[in-house]
């Protein structure tokens, strides 16, 4: 039989050339990870080829009875990883979870009220280039300015004033936990449905390591991606039999057709992996391995917001040693250690330059780092952000040469898909 690289040797050559990419750098990006090799088997397998329109059960094509013993795997995973009712395992990403969500309890013109992109919420939340902020009218909440964490008192004033029909909380560069008994007890104040989206921490959560969602949202959604460790995609949950209801018809037919059923079929995987005593372990020390990176940096002159992480992420503010995101997240990846540049809280560069960089610990965590690995990382970063600090956006390139080194033979020592 041919393989990829006689049938294909283009994109072969690109696989390889990613997988290297991936062996050789340190992964800081906070929404990525390593997902097992049982995971990818499952998502590049035979389920495929079928399409599955409907649930377990209740199809719209014949053929169905092994897709269905997979989709109902992750189903009864999904509930007993988040201690719910009801999981929807279709969605094909963190996006339509949300978009499945606002399908089901909200109509054009309905009042939202999430947290705004530039304090740490996510795009679907209501930011105005995105469905969520033309098709409805969002609201946006933020952080305090004395501390940067999530600002209750602003969430409680914003839907006594707005009278939103959903609060969403949650977003993709809050390190601290947030109060769930405290967003619902304002969305009840108002008559709001509570929306926790999950997408970051929901690995963290699985784990017993951040409270979970539950009983306070009303639904929740997640992706499957990052923290979990599963393959890309997304996921709801809820407790309550009428918005469960809701939901499976919003997923289908409202907003997908067929179900990508090799991807339920490695969500399937992948929870049952979470379900396993290693993963608590694996999820503590990416906590751990966060609060080291961030104490380092801090020792290294940076800035952390909030001053630390409860989480798997942090946002380092620049701006001590007066270097920009995009420099610096240019110069770490010349130095083979890749992140995201990223606006802080009232961040004063726009948002193509930024003062700050997000970091995360569980692709890291993944390949066996441990305190000791990343603090090792967070001097190495404060050797380029102080390169870059002396010699303008070029950087020292004999620093970042030196460090992209010693980052090689860091990842050479915590191998990754030895069979490869
Ligand atoms: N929600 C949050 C909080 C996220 O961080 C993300 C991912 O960036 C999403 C939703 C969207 O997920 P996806 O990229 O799979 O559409």
């Amino acid at each position: 039989t041919e393989t990829l690289a006689t049938r294909d040797p283009e994109l072969a050559a690109a696989m390889t050339a990613e997988l290297g990419r991936q062996r050789k750098e340190i992964e800081l990006i906070a929404s990525e990870n390593i997902v097992s090799a049982a995971v990818m088997e499952a998502q590049g397998g035979v389920m495929t080829n079928k399409y599955a329109e409907g649930y377990p059960g209740k199809r719209y094509y014949g053929g169905c009875q092994h897709v269905d013993v997979a989709e109902n795997l992750a189903i009864d995973r999904a509930k007993q990883l988040f201690g719910c009712g009801f999981a929807n395992v279709q969605p094909n990403s963190g996006s339509q979870a949300n978009q499945g969500v606002f399908q089901a309890l909200l109509a054009p013109g309905d009042t939202i009220l999430g947290m705004s992109l530039d304090a740490g919420g996510h795009l679907t939340h209501g930011a105005k280039p995105n469905q969520s902020g033309k098709w409805f009218n969002a609201i946006q909440y933020g952080v305090r300015q004395q501390d940067l964490e999530l600002d209750y008192d602003q969430v409680a004033a914003l839907a006594t004033e707005h009278s939103p029909k959903m609060i969403i909380a949650g977003g993709s560069a809050i390190p601290r936990i947030i109060d769930f008994a405290r967003m619902r007890e304002i969305a009840d104040s108002v008559g709001a449905y509570l929306l926790v989206d999950m997408a970051h921490f929901a690995g963290l959560v699985a784990a017993g390591h951040y409270p979970s969602p539950f009983p306070h949202a009303h639904v929740a959604t997640t992706t499957t991606h990052k923290t979990l460790r599963g393959p890309r995609g997304g996921m709801i949950l809820t407790n309550d039999d009428a918005i469960a209801k809701k939901v499976n018809s919003a997923i289908f037919p409202g907003i997908q057709g067929g179900p990508l059923m090799h991807v339920i079929a490695a969500k399937a995987v992948a929870f049952g992996e979470a379900l396993r005593p290693e993963f608590k372990d694996y999820q503590r020390q990416v906590i751990k391995n966060a609060q080291a990176l961030a104490d380092e940096l801090m020792k290294g002159g940076l800035d952390i917001v909030t001053g630390g992480t409860d989480t798997h992420l942090m946002l380092v503010d620049l701006r001590p040693k007066s270097v920009k995101g995009n420099a610096t997240e240019e110069a770490l990846g010349r130095a083979h250690i890749t992140c995201n540049k990223n606006g802080i809280p009232f961040d004063p560069e726009k948002p193509t330059i930024t003062s700050g960089v997000r970091l995360g610990t569980p692709a890291g965590t993944t390949r066996g780092f441990t305190e000791t690995e990343f603090r090792q990382i967070g001097r190495w970063i404060v050797q380029v952000v102080d390169g870059l600090a002396a010699n303008g956006s070029d950087g020292n390139a004999e620093v970042e040469a030196e460090v992209r080194a010693q980052v090689e033979a860091l990842c050479d020592a915590f191998p990754i898909y030895p069979g490869l």
